[in-house]
């Protein structure tokens, strides 16, 4: 196999392997008419303390009328979303072509308590590969000759997959280049905008998010680990 040396669409970092993905998927590209998500995932929080997280962050965001109060349909996969506030502006970054998401139909902000595949709307399939956050390796969701499961996923479906939706915050397999055991909602992927956690706050419709908001709302998380995932839906 040889290395490839692109960079990790997530973390930044190199990362090795042989396969290459359209990074739009997951940066969010342009400006379409398509609806677009971008999700903010806590991956530390475990399942018992979402709910309260998730409030105590709906509290700053209402306080600081980055979303209003009053939640409206204007949503996808759930009944109600909060609608973006008056200081909604101020936590975007803007460009040329940006579209306030005011302006657009669907433009609620829904936040997601309980096991979930974060960005998983498309239903064109799991990723590629998984990207190993130690090491920084790709490891292949199928062997290539065969196009059956690896190895690795049968194990990832058993020990990570299952276990986790069982009720095991803890639950992951180790990465077969490294060795590390690496918690499920810990692997990155590749070409999917895609992540598991049992916390996640999407934005329908909203442009980027600057580095600030995003740094002040992970402190507003007990300072857990956030990944942002982003795509058209
Ligand atoms: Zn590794």
């Amino acid at each position: 196999m040889q290395d490839s040396g692109f960079t990790c669409s997530y973390c930044r970092e190199g990362a090795r392997g042989r396969l290459t993905f359209a990074a739009s998927t997951i940066a969010g590209g342009g400006q379409g008419m398509a609806d677009r998500f971008r999700t903010i995932v806590d991956i530390d929080a475990g399942f018992a303390e979402a709910s309260a997280l998730a409030e105590t962050v709906l509290d700053w965001l209402v306080a600081t009328q980055v979303v209003e109060s009053e939640p409206t349909d204007r949503v996808y996969f759930s009944d109600s979303g909060y609608p973006p506030g008056t200081a909604a502006s101020r936590v975007v970054e803007w460009a040329a072509d940006t579209i306030a998401p005011y302006s657009m139909v669907t433009n609620g902000l829904v936040i997601h308590t309980g096991r979930e595949v974060f960005g998983y709307y498309r239903e064109d399939g799991f990723p590629d590969a998984a990207i190993c956050p130690a090491c920084h390796t790709m490891t292949p969701r199928a062997d290539s000759e065969a196009g059956s499961a690896s190895e690795f996923w049968k194990l990832f479906e058993v020990d990570g997959l299952a276990g986790w939706f069982a009720g095991d915050d803890a639950a992951g397999v180790p990465c077969p280049a490294c060795g590390e055991r690496i918690r499920l909602v810990e692997w990155r992927w590749a070409g999917h905008a895609l992540a598991f956690g049992c916390l996640g706050f999407t934005f329908w419709n909203w442009p980027p998010l600057r580095p600030e908001f995003l740094a002040e709302f992970a402190e507003r998380l007990d300072g857990h680990r956030t990944i942002v995932v982003a795509g058209v839906f």
